[in-house]
Formats: C-alpha cells, structure tokens, sequence
C-alpha cells in the first residue's frame, strides 16, 4: 500500500478558495505600514534557541515548553521563532540600524511556530503580523502603535467586536517592589496555588495572576495590585497615554491583572480582545519592553511593539461576515475543434497583454463546445472568449457574456481589450 503522507497536527494547509481574506488583510496591513511610516523587516524562521530563551524569559510557558527546538549538524541548538520581537531586534543591532538617537519602526509577517495543544484559534503554526518602534520612550509612541492596530480593524470592519485593555507594569524597580509584596502575598496562600503556580512563585510570580484556574481565582482577586508599587513617574507615563488615546478617541479599559506572557516588558501593556471567538479572545497582544535591547546586546535603547494573530483577526472578520468572496476567473478561452491549441493559447496570451489585471483561464484540454461551455461555468468567468475557424481566418473572437444579460458579439482582435472591458463591467 502506498503512504500518504498527512500534515502535522496543528500545521494547516491554505487552500486557493480560503485565501482571499489573507490577501485582504495583508494588503489592509501592507496600506497601514506605509500609511504610518513603517518598514518591512523579513527575518529568518530559524534562529539560535539562546535568543529566544535570553530575550522571552527561560520561565516562560513559550520557552518552558512551547519552542519547537533541535540540534543542527554541528550540534548547535535552534529554534523555530515562537514570535518575532527577538528575532527584530537581534537584526537591528546586527544590521547597524540602532544608531544613537535613532528611530526605527519597523513591522514584519510571517509564520511562528509553538508546540501548543491545537483546538479553535490555537495552532503549532500560526501567522503574526507585528508591529515595532525602537528608540522612543514616552507614551505618544505607545498611542501611536495602539491607533495604528486600530486603523486596522476598522479598515477590516471588525473594530466594534475588539475591547482594548491596557495596564502599566511599571520599570524594573516597581516591578522588584511588587515581586517582593506579591511572594508574600502568596507564599501566606500556597495552600491554595496549583502545581504551576508553586513553580511560578520561585521563578515568575507574576505570572500566576495570569492563572486561569477557577480554584485560584478567589485569592488572585484579592492580591496587591501593581499599581500601588508603582513609581510617580511611572503612574504618570500611564495617565498620559490614556489621555491620548482618549484625544484620538480610542475607548480603552484598564485591567490591573494583564501581566502578558512574556518577560520583557514594562510600563505599558495592552491587547486587543473580543467576546466573538470563545475562549481564545487575545486578537492583538504588545508592549513596553525597554530592557530588551540592552539584554540583547544593544546599547540602552526603549522598544515597544504588538503583534497580532492572523487567523484570529480572520475568524473574526469570517464570524462577522466581513470576508471576501473567494476570487474567481474573469474570462475563459476556449477553441472550437476546427483550431489547434496553439491558436486558443495564443488568444489567451494577447487578452492577458492587453489586460493584465484580468484573470484569464485558458482551457488547455479540448472537446465539444458544449462541455467547454460547462467548464466556462464551473470556473465562475464572466466572459467566454471563443475562437473557431471562421473567427481564426477573419481575425475576430466570439465574445459570450456567462453571467446576467448581454449578447453574444463578434470583435476583431485588436478591438479585443475594449470590448471585454465592457462586457466585464456590465457585468453584474
Ligand atoms: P494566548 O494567551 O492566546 O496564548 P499569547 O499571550 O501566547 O496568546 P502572544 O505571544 O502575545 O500570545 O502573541 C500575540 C497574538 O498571537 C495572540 O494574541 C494571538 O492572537 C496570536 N497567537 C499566539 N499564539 C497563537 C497560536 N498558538 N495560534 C494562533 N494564534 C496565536
Ligand atoms: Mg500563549
């Protein structure tokens, strides 16, 4: 018996009929970044597992268990990027782009790949599009990357599912502050804290008001709240991003316990969330992350970006009926049985000349007309455009409308581009 190979689990093929959302939001993304300034940064999908563990905390759940990583011929270890904030960074320091003074704000897409359990929204690959902005520190620029996002959806028509939640998570010395006060805290309850949580209290106590357990979620409420260890001039970076996004608009929600995953970041949080796709509600996710650059090898520099998941934005414009038809043919060609394929070939090729925009399917396989008429169907075309013999020896085509009114006509060759144009747009 042959094999037949199957996909990884959670690895989804795209197929040509489910693509046409991709291609609307991708060219949606590609008019945001230029419309705000952003330039495209493509990175490697392999890089060295050490950035990784380095930059995204080695107590994360992401480098934990997540990362899908091996050794190479040599022996060195890798990793398939779980998410592209490092990978951005380690190319602008690598690239020079991190001059003194500098800024950047760069945006990239493409797929990230982490070993979850797959179930709706949830995939070992999955496709972010990510937005970043390094040397600038104060919150206009956190303003500008959440009305960026917000460009977004409302061009996707999706912007009145989405909730933006933001927090401050303070600098290093509020967050060690708050660590101590929160271990305390804590530690008074172990009886209560989960198997990960007692492990998370050592290494990453914050990250257990992240805890989604029912059991917990009692003690979780009643924690310090960050916001108490927090530093004047950091509760006043915070006030000020709120007070311009209420400038420009954008209605926002503090929520005390967004701590998000991942351990570079600091004073500003945020994500976008929505009650349409059931328990996987993060659409959009970013943040402060200042440390990071210098972590990385950088000199000090401030960075701050987000990045969304494709699919969820797609499955939201789909639950919200925002997605496109999927694309079809606009002219069909076929040759009658008194030509030679050459010559039916050859009237594709001047029609795709003469208009390029258009999508032409030439029929390469011959028959009666009739069944070449079905295929015309089937390939969703509007126009037909036939050749036989008395069309190949006067220089004309036969032009047959395939969808609503119109006649049948006959125009000569170099006419062709015209004529189909207005067949096309009749069309409705
Ligand atoms: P979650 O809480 O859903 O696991 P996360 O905090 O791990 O998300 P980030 O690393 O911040 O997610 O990634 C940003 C966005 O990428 C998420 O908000 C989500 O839309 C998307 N995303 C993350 N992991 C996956 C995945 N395994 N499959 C599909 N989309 C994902
Ligand atoms: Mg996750």
């Amino acid at each position: 018996m042959k094999t037949q190979f199957k996909r990884l689990r959670g690895m989804p093929d795209l197929l040509p009929q489910a693509v046409a959302p991709w291609h609307q939001l991708e060219s949606a993304v590609r008019q945001a970044m230029r419309a705000y300034g952003y330039g495209e940064l493509r990175t490697p999908l392999l890089e060295r597992t050490s950035l990784f563990s380095r930059s995204i905390g080695e107590a994360t759940d992401i480098v934990e268990k997540e990362m899908y990583t091996f050794e190479d011929r040599k022996g060195e270890s890798l990793s398939l990027r779980p998410e592209n904030t490092a990978g951005c960074v380690r190319a602008a320091i690598e690239n020079g782009l991190l001059q003194p003074g500098s800024v950047n704000r760069i945006w990239y897409t493409g797929p990230m790949f982490r070993y979850e359990r797959p179930q709706l929204g949830r995939q070992r690959q999955f496709f972010q599009t990510g937005a970043e902005v390094y040397g600038l520190a104060g919150p206009a620029i956190e303003a500008e990357l959440i009305l960026l996002s917000a460009r977004l959806w409302r061009e996707l028509g999706i912007i009145d599912a989405l909730q933006l939640e933001i927090n401050t998570l303070g600098d290093t010395d509020d967050r060690a502050r708050y660590r101590e006060t929160l271990v305390a805290y804590f530690e008074a309850h172990r009886s209560v804290l989960d198997e990960d949580s007692l492990r998370r209290l050592e290494r990453n106590p914050l990250r257990i008001l992240d805890s989604k357990n029912p059991d917990m979620q009692d003690v979780i409420n009643a924690a310090p709240a960050l916001r108490d260890s927090l530093s004047e001039a950091s509760l006043a970076h915070f006030e000020q991003l709120q007070q311009l996004l209420e400038a420009s608009g954008i209605g926002v929600q503090v929520n005390p316990r967004l701590v998000r995953g991942l351990d570079y970041y600091s004073h500003t949080v945020f994500e976008w969330t929505t009650d349409q796709l059931g328990s996987q509600s993060a659409v959009c996710a970013g943040g402060r992350y200042d440390g990071l650059l210098a972590q990385l090898g950088a000199k000090d520099m401030p960075g701050v970006g987000w990045a969304f998941g494709m699919e969820r934005v797609i499955a939201l414009m789909d639950k919200l009926g925002k997605t496109p038809e999927p694309a079809t043919a606009d002219i069909f060609v076929m040759g009658s049985d008194e030509v030679t394929v050459a010559d039916s070939l050859a009237l594709a090729e001047t029609i795709r000349q003469q208009l390029p925009d258009c999508s032409v399917v030439h029929n390469t396989a011959a028959g009666s007309l009739k069944s070449q008429f079905r295929k015309a169907d089937k390939s969703g075309a509007s126009v037909a455009a036939i050749i036989g013999g008395a069309e190949l020896a006067s220089a004309q085509v036969t032009l047959k409308p395939l969808r609503g009114a119109g006649e049948q006509t006959s125009v000569p060759l170099d006419g062709l581009g015209e004529a189909l144009q207005k067949m096309l747009a009749n069309e409705v």
